[in-house]
């Protein structure tokens, strides 16, 4: 074979190998965006199902677990808390600030 037909030989595995890359890629590509959905569906159920608890325990206890505040610490009740755990079926006191148990 001559030294010619060699390199085209080679380019021609390059191209190949370039064409595999570019499949590759997008099977990369849609596995990450699987990933990415398969995430955020894990953490919405973790909240929805034993992480619950304990975000209602943390909103009594005065912070946020609002999207937007999440973990910030709570001044008076928030709507969007609230909306949260009503939604999740929380029962909670409807006026956490009432001066019962005192
Ligand atoms: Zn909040």
């Amino acid at each position: 074979m001559s030294l010619t037909e060699e390199l085209q030989e080679i380019e021609e595995q390059l191209q190949n190998t370039l064409v595999q890359i570019e499949k590759l890629k997008l099977v990369a590509e849609s596995l990450e965006d699987q990933n990415k959905i398969l995430r955020e569906k894990l953490s919405t159920e973790r909240i929805r199902g034993e992480g619950f608890e304990s975000l209602s325990q943390l909103y009594d206890e005065g912070y946020h677990i609002c999207h937007d505040y999440f973990a910030q610490r709570r001044e008076e009740p928030c709507l969007f808390c609230l909306s949260f755990l009503y939604e999740e079926g929380y029962n909670a006191d409807v006026n956490p600030s009432s001066e019962k148990d005192k």
